[in-house]
């Protein structure tokens, strides 16, 4: 069977973060009832088009999926349950927001539904800098749900991180990660912080995208992370990603791997073979259409496109991209077409190319933007 992987959006969050740009809001218990109930009939409509694929991962991201009630839960794995056809080792991952679940019997809730992985959005350890950005939570409120979890047995979590909050200072930053490694999760992401136009930081901070201190201090920062988790032995699988052994994200590598996602829910993107589509991004006009609304933004990708996304995409994750593959999935030689930018990047100290492999050096991950550009 071919494999298919689900994303699922939730749109709801408490309150809005200042920093955030994700399609997410606070919603009355009406409103959230009107799209359950669309998300559940799209969840159960869009499946006649995969009747023959196994679906190897789902991830529930928002939004804050864990704003939903364990029954609102239910009700959306029965109609995933009964639609889909889902692989024995499914990974079944779920976005948590601390200050939203802090007890064990919720988690032991989510375990009998299926879910197996955790997402925790814990952004830094520092409560001033948590306050600064919005969050709804404590550091205090983190360690609460993660032992929760724990004690619940789950044994697959992620934990959120960024760096670069206006005002951090460096040793904040290590203090963040020192006492997210003493407690062992198994993933870490760690992203800067992005200052995106239309956000309330955006009013507040938008000075910071040119400022070189600001700069600098992002650069030490990121150097920083990969240091620190090292140490503490995370393996860098993706630009962003570090993860113990064995617990890499599934479902994260479905994307940079180009592999076939169904996004369902307000906005959620999807990539099925060389077609991307979106949902649409209006709240009233999805629930009206009962979660089938026209898609968005449909785009047949040309060869070419394809190639570019393949390869920028693919060299996100630090084992790079496979030439056997790229022969057998578009007929030609990633020496062929690429050629020229492969010397080049090697040239510059940028780019392995050896055997089946075509992988980022450790400064080619520092400059990785640059060397996409060459794509
Ligand atoms: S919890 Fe996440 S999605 Fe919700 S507002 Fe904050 S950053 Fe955005």
């Amino acid at each position: 069977m071919k494999e298919l992987s689900l994303y699922i959006h939730i749109p709801f969050c408490v309150k809005k973060c200042l920093y955030c740009d994700f399609l997410s809001a606070p919603a009355t218990k009406a409103a959230r009832e009107q799209y359950l109930l669309a998300l559940g009939y799209e969840i159960e409509a869009r499946s006649e088009d995969y009747k023959d694929r196994e679906v190897i991962s789902i991830f529930f991201g928002g939004g804050t999926p864990s704003i939903l009630t364990i029954e609102e839960l239910t009700r959306l794995f029965t109609k995933i349950k009964s639609s889909y056809n889902l692989a024995k080792n499914c990974e079944i991952s779920i976005e948590v927001n601390p200050g939203t679940v802090w007890d064990k019997s919720t988690f032991e809730a989510y375990r009998n539904l299926g879910i197996n992985r955790l997402s925790i959005g814990l952004q830094s350890a520092v409560d001033k800098e948590l306050k600064l950005l919005g969050r709804i939570h404590t550091y205090k409120d983190f360690k609460v749900t993660f032992e929760a979890a724990r004690a619940a047995g789950f044994d697959d979590i992620n934990v959120d991180l960024i760096s670069a909050i206006p005002g951090q200072k460096k040793e904040d930053y290590l203090y963040t990660l020192n006492e997210v490694c003493a407690l062992n999760p198994e993933h870490i992401s760690a992203y800067s912080l992005i200052i995106e136009p239309g956000t309330a930081f955006y009013e507040d901070y938008r000075y910071l995208i040119t400022d070189e201190d600001h700069e600098e201090l992002d650069r030490e920062l990121y150097v920083l992370t990969k240091e620190v988790l090292a140490e503490n032995g995370y393996h860098r699988y993706e630009i962003s990603n570090y993860s113990k052994e064995g617990h890499e994200c599934r479902h994260n590598k479905v994307y940079w791997r180009r592999g076939d996602y169904l996004g369902l829910g307000l906005g959620a993107a999807s990539l099925i073979g060389n077609k991307r589509f979106k949902n649409t991004s209006e709240f009233v006009m999805y629930n009206e259409a009962g979660g089938v609304a026209e898609y968005m933004d449909e785009e047949t990708l040309s060869k070419s496109d394809e190639m570019q996304e393949f390869m920028i995409l693919g060299l996100r994750l630090t084992e790079g991209v496979s030439k056997k593959y790229f022969a057998k999935y578009f007929g030609k030689d990633l020496e062929e077409v690429y050629g020229k930018v492969l010397e080049k990047g090697v040239n510059e100290g940028l780019l392995v190319s050896e055997g089946d492999k075509v992988y980022l050096t450790d400064r080619g991950l520092d400059v990785s933007n640059y060397v996409f550009a060459q794509f």
